[in-house]
C-alpha cells in the first residue's frame, strides 16, 4: 500500500516535471516567435524603408539636381542629360514603390500620401525640364532658384518621413527590449515554480522513504525480539520454566562432543522425585505441579556456573549437565542438589521414609573418548538412579569413569 503511494508520488513528480518543461518550452517558443516578429518589424518596417528614403533623397541630389548643373555647364550632352533624368526618375519610382510596399501604420498613411503627391509633382517637374532638352532649349532657361526650392522642399518632405521612421524604429526597439525583459521574467518565474514543485514533491517522497525505512527498522527489531522469545519458548518447559527435553537433546550432544574433543570431564545426573505418584494422590495434581515447580527452581538455582544446565526431562524427572567440573566437585554438587530439595521441607505424608519431598539421583562423571557413544552415559545414569531407588531413595549413586 505504502509502496503504491510512493510509486504514485514518483509518477506525479515525473509528470509534473515533464509538464513544467513542456510549458516552459511552449512559452519559450512563442516568445521566440514574437521576438522574431519584432526584429522583422524593426528590420523590414523601419531599417529598410529608412535606407530607401535616404537613397531617394540622394537620387534627387546626385542623379537629378547635379545632372541639371552639368547640363547647364555643358559637361554632358542633351541626350545624355535626357537619359540621366529618365534613369534617375525611374530609379526613384522604383525605390518609392518598394518603400510603399512595406507595412504602414494608419497614422503614417496621410503623410505617406502627401509625400507620394510631392514625388509625383517632382516627377512632372523633372519631366518638363527633360522635355526642354529635346526642344533644343537653352539649359540656362532652367531656373536654378526653382530647382533649389523644389529639391529643398522634397528633401525636407522625405527627411520628415525619415525622422518618423527613425522614431518608429526607436519605439520598435523599446518594444523588443521590453518583450525580451518580460520573457526573461516569465522564464524565471516559471522555472522557480517548477523548481518549487519538484522540491516539494521530492521532499515528500524522501520523507516517506525515510518513514518507511524507520518502519522497516522497527519491524525488523520487533521480529528479532519475537524470534529470540520464540527460541526461548521452544527451549523452555512451560510448567517449571527451566529448559525442556528438546533443549536437553541439543545441549547434551553438543557438550558430549566438546568434552570428547577437549578430553575434559562431563557429568550427567538424572533426578527423580521420590514417591511422586502418592504425592499427587494425597495432595492433588495441582499441588503436585507446585511441588514440581519448587523442585525445578531449587535445581536451577543450585547451579551457578555458565557450563551447568538443569532440564525437565518429563514427568517428575530432571536432568543435570555439568561441564568442566571434576568428579569430586560433581559428586558434591549432586549431594548439594539432594540436600537443597530436602531442605525445602515440603510435606509428603506418602513418603514413608522422611515425610517430606525428596529426590533420588543417578549420576556419572566421565572424560569421554571419541569412540564412546553418548547413550552409554544416559544408561549408566538411569541404572544408578534405579540403584538409588532400590537403596532406599533420597540419595545419590555416582559412577566415576576417568
Ligand atoms: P518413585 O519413587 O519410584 O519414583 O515413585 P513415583 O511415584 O515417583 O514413580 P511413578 O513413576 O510411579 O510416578 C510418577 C508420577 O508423577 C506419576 C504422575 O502422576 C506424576 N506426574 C508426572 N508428570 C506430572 C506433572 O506434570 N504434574 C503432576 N502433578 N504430576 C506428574
Ligand atoms: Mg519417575
Ligand atoms: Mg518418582
Amino acid at each position: 500500500m505504502e509502496t503504491l503511494k510512493l510509486k504514485t508520488k514518483l509518477l506525479y513528480l515525473l509528470i509534473s516535471v515533464a509538464l513544467g518543461l513542456l510549458i516552459v518550452g511552449f512559452v519559450g517558443y512563442f516568445n521566440l516567435l514574437t521576438m522574431k516578429r519584432n526584429v522583422d518589424t524593426l528590420y523590414f518596417g523601419s531599417m529598410i524603408p529608412l535606407t530607401e528614403l535616404s537613397a531617394i533623397n540622394t537620387a534627387y541630389h546626385h542623379e537629378l539636381e547635379s545632372n541639371i548643373y552639368r547640363w547647364r555647364e555643358k559637361v554632358i550632352s542633351d541626350e545624355e542629360f535626357a537619359r540621366n533624368i529618365t534613369l534617375g526618375l525611374a530609379n526613384i519610382d522604383q525605390m518609392w514603390a518598394s518603400y510603399l510596399s512595406h507595412h504602414k501604420r494608419p497614422e503614417e498613411v496621410p503623410y505617406v500620401n502627401y509625400t507620394d503627391e510631392r514625388i509625383d509633382i517632382m516627377k512632372r517637374y523633372f519631366e518638363e525640364i527633360r522635355s526642354l532638352s529635346t526642344h533644343q532649349t537653352q539649359a540656362s532657361a532652367v531656373s536654378l532658384i526653382t530647382l533649389t526650392d523644389n529639391i529643398t522642399s522634397i528633401h525636407n518632405t522625405i527627411a520628415q518621413l525619415i525622422s518618423y521612421e527613425i522614431s518608429v524604429a526607436k519605439y520598435e526597439r523599446a518594444v523588443t527590449l521590453n518583450h525580451h525583459k518580460d520573457s526573461l521574467m516569465q522564464l524565471a518565474v516559471m522555472l522557480g515554480f517548477i523548481l518549487l514543485g519538484v522540491m516539494t514533491f521530492a521532499w515528500r517522497i524522501f520523507r516517506q522513504i525515510e518513514q518507511q525505512q524507520q518502519q522497516l527498522l522497527n519491524s525488523s527489531k520487533a521480529l528479532q525480539h519475537l524470534n529470540v522469545k520464540l527460541e526461548q519458548a521452544s527451549y523452555t518447559d512451560t510448567l517449571t520454566g527451566i529448559y525442556n527435553r528438546r533443549y536437553f537433546n541439543l545441549v547434551y550432544e553438543r557438550e558430549f562432543k566438546r568434552a570428547s574433543r577437549s578430553e575434559k570431564p562431563i557429568t550427567f545426573i538424572m533426578v527423580d522425585i521420590d514417591f511422586f505418584k502418592p504425592y499427587n494422590d494425597t495432595y492433588g495434581h495441582l499441588q503436585g505441579d507446585v511441588a514440581l515447580q519448587s523442585v525445578a527452581r531449587v535445581l536451577r538455582t543450585s547451579l551457578s556456573r555458565p557450563g551447568d544446565f538443569a532440564f525437565r526431562l518429563g514427568g517428575e524427572e530432571f536432568g543435570i549437565i555439568l561441564t568442566d567440573t571434576d568428579a569430586q566437585s560433581a559428586r558434591q554438587m549432586a549431594e548439594r542438589l539432594r540436600f537443597n530439595v530436602e531442605s525445602l521441607n515440603i510435606e509428603h505424608k506418602g513418603n514413608k521414609n522422611t515425610g517430606i519431598v525428596t529426590i533420588s539421583l543417578g549420576a556419572i562423571c566421565v572424560t569421554p573418548t571419541m569412540s564412546m557413544g553418548n547413550e552409554s552415559l544416559l544408561h549408566t545414569a538411569d541404572a544408578n538412579l534405579y540403584a538409588a531407588k532400590e537403596r532406599g531413595r533420597n540419595q545419590v549413586v555416582f559412577t566415576i569413569t576417568l
